[in-house]
């Protein structure tokens, strides 16, 4: 054997167990028994540890594109220094990126930045839009395909042209390609009809600010979302491809997506670590302004959003990390509609799970369910998301015991904040393996540039429906 990782607890979406681990040839070799471990040339002590499988974040907005554009706010090599920190060995990009890919050419562009720049695997989710293009990226091993529910504004930051669709016609035939093609569709849902009138009403108090913002967003018990993801539900029962709805926020969400599942709808969402930590405290809000948003999620709905996740409607837990600069969110303060939303996750979000479930708000294992074994088996990642042979050695060894506090000072980002600042957290990732190489160590990135490859989604899945 390469490696051994020995005297761990390791935990499973199934179970948790003391016993060592076996690497060869980046793979997962064994799982033993204490005291049954075959002999190795590296033997790593993860006594006192829990060994969990690698983290897979579906949904990670990595800013850097084939042409300049937002590569201030994160590089690929930073957007997955992060991951490498935070536990997360697979990381999958969002096409709001310059320019945004949405063919097979600058699909094969943006690619390129991360066979040159990545640390941990990854995959990238280009935009729908353009029909022909559509079999050509499906072949190309791509997770799923995103589009954001939106009018194009015009505007360059966060939906530029080529990446939204609004009009219902549109997005049915969309989900049509998308079914044919066997490729999940990501969509962030979005009633810009009902938020033009929102938006006028506060705008018309003179009501601008962040916090007018964040009321607007959540106004009418979250009709904007709902609305949304009533329509894409109807429109994917008459198209048939497998919709995932992304930053599920409202317990009404929720519960519209369980009647989906409970119908036979091939339905699965996500819920991101903001709509449970950050946007659900008012207070956190009026302190942090645009630096709290993405968006406000008012507190009735958290027992419902835990109770999606504890019983699976919700079906996996991924990041929507998304940095913005200081100045970016200062402006917040005066105009909330100009401050960029989103808000950077990625580096401890895992750390915030962990937490919760040692807090008795989910078991540990749902959290390895939601946050790597779910995603790998919803989106077909060959061979991850399991510590089983024959699946990538990818893994995190993270201590439950020991409390450590978030702090802007060690944020990897290039923007170098948290909303999360001066939060007390357990759960720490101590190492990060990706393929049976340690990338993150003691505090310390050591991958290199390059290292990661794509986490393509299985081959035979596609073909057995394309056939
Ligand atoms: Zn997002």
């Amino acid at each position: 054997m390469d490696t051994l990782i020995k005297n761990g607890l390791i935990i499973t979406a199934d179970g948790r167990f003391p016993g060592s681990i076996a690497i060869r040839n980046g793979q997962i070799a064994g799982v033993f028994e204490p005291g049954a471990e075959p002999e190795a040339k590296e033997i790593i002590d993860a006594s006192g540890l829990a060994v969990l499988p690698g983290i897979i974040d579906m949904h990670s907005h990595h800013r850097q594109g084939s042409a300049k554009g937002f590569e201030y706010k994160d590089t690929i090599h930073t957007a997955t220094m992060q991951c490498a920190a935070g536990g997360v060995t697979t990381s999958v990009g969002m096409p709001n990126v310059t320019p945004p890919p949405n063919s097979v050419d600058l699909l094969e562009k943006q690619f390129a930045i991360y066979h040159s720049d990545s640390i941990v695997d990854w995959n990238f989710n280009p935009a729908p839009t353009i029909a022909n293009e559509m079999p050509g990226m499906a072949a190309t091993g791509i997770a799923a395909f995103k589009i954001f529910m939106v009018v194009d504004t015009g505007r360059d930051y966060p939906h530029m042209p080529g990446i939204g669709m609004h009009d219902h016609g549109k997005l049915l035939e969309i989900m049509q390609r998308c079914a044919e093609l066997n490729v999940p569709l990501m969509v962030h849902p979005h009633d810009q009809a009902l938020m033009d009138v929102i938006e006028q009403t506060y705008w018309a108090r003179g009501e601008r600010d962040a916090l007018a913002y964040a009321k607007a967003y959540a106004a009418h018990d979250g009709v904007i979302w709902e609305t949304a993801i009533a329509t894409l539900l109807r429109l994917q029962r008459a198209a048939g491809c497998h919709l995932h709805i992304l930053h599920t926020q409202t317990a009404g969400s929720v519960q519209l997506i369980r009647e989906a599942k409970a119908a036979g709808q091939k339905v699965t969402c996500e819920l991101n670590p903001w709509a449970l930590f950050l946007g659900c405290d008012w207070g956190a809000i009026q302190r942090l302004g645009s630096y709290a948003l993405s968006y406000w999620v008012p507190e009735k709905n958290v027992p419902g959003l835990w109770q999606g996740v504890n019983d699976g409607t919700i079906d996996i837990i991924a990041t929507d990390h998304a940095p913005h600069t200081r100045e970016e969110k200062e402006i917040g303060w005066t105009d909330g509609w100009k401050a960029h939303t989103g808000t950077p996750s990625t580096q401890f979000y895992l750390s915030m799970f962990l937490t919760a479930a040692l807090e008795g708000k989910l078991p540990l294992e749902r959290v390895v369910e939601a946050c790597s074994t779910a995603p790998a088996r919803l989106f077909k990642l060959d061979k991850k998301g399991e510590i089983r042979p024959g699946f990538d050695a990818d893994l995190v060894l993270v201590d439950l015991e020991s409390e450590y506090e978030i702090r802007d000072e060690d944020v990897l980002s290039l923007v170098g904040w948290s909303p999360y600042a001066g939060r007390k957290v357990k759960g720490k990732p101590v190492r990060t393996i990706v393929r049976g190489r340690t990338v993150y160590k003691d505090g310390k990135v050591i991958g290199e540039k390059g290292f990661g490859k794509q986490a393509k989604a299985s081959a035979p899945a596609r073909a057995a429906k394309a056939a």
